[in-house]
């Protein structure tokens, strides 16, 4: 099903919101609670695929080739596929380019391997900022690229969506591909983070 940038939410999701909003009048759910489970696949369950994805092409040099040239088929070979993430492109991150993923528009957001979007990635400043000052944005994020490397800013939409491969910390050389996906933060596969490094 296409997302388009113009058309109101579907049904769906207003149906959803209505409900929510009755539950939450009616005293059956606790908004904090409700909050607490999408955080759950904001940040936890949702990005676990992706740090599967990024892990596999750090572990094995011919899937990260199939990875750039052609992330959907690449990424359906783990099992992810589906709505949201029909056209995957993934940018690698090297010495020389960091990429950063926003939608400009909207939300759009790889839902098969990301989860749902934080609300930051939503919010207007972050939309409109991150293509103005990268850097400046970044910084915020407490990532601070260095003046030598290139920032790339690339602007999801309804027909395409992006997935950043992180570059492997240095001094995993010994962790299996499990513990590599570990370290595989949510907003290092969107450009604001980097990976983890191993205590
Ligand atoms: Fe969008």
């Amino acid at each position: 099903m296409a997302h388009s940038h113009t058309a109101p939410p579907p049904p769906i999701a207003l149906r959803v919101k209505a409900i929510e909003s009755l539950l939450v009048e009616k005293k059956l759910i606790d908004p904090d609670a409700l909050a607490a489970v999408i955080d759950l696949y904001e940040r936890k369950i949702g990005p676990r695929n992706g740090a599967k994805v990024i892990a596999r092409a750090w572990v094995d040099p011919d899937y990260k080739q199939r990875l750039l040239d052609d992330g959907s088929a690449a990424i359906a070979e783990l099992g992810f596929s589906g709505a949201q993430g029909e056209h995957m492109i993934v940018l690698e991150n090297t010495d020389k380019v960091h990429n950063v993923v926003v939608c400009t528009l909207c939300s759009c957001y790889p839902w098969p391997v990301l989860g749902l979007p934080p609300v930051w990635y939503k919010s207007a400043p972050y939309r409109s900022r991150v293509v103005m000052e990268p850097r400046e944005v970044l910084k915020e994020f407490g990532l601070a690229i260095p003046g030598d490397v290139e920032v790339r800013v690339w602007d999801s939409n309804a027909e395409l969506r992006y997935l950043v491969l992180p570059q492997r910390p240095k001094g995993t050389e010994g962790l299996s591909e499990d513990e590599l996906a570990e370290l595989v933060t949510r907003d290092s596969m969107i450009g604001t983070g980097q990976p983890v490094y191993p205590s």
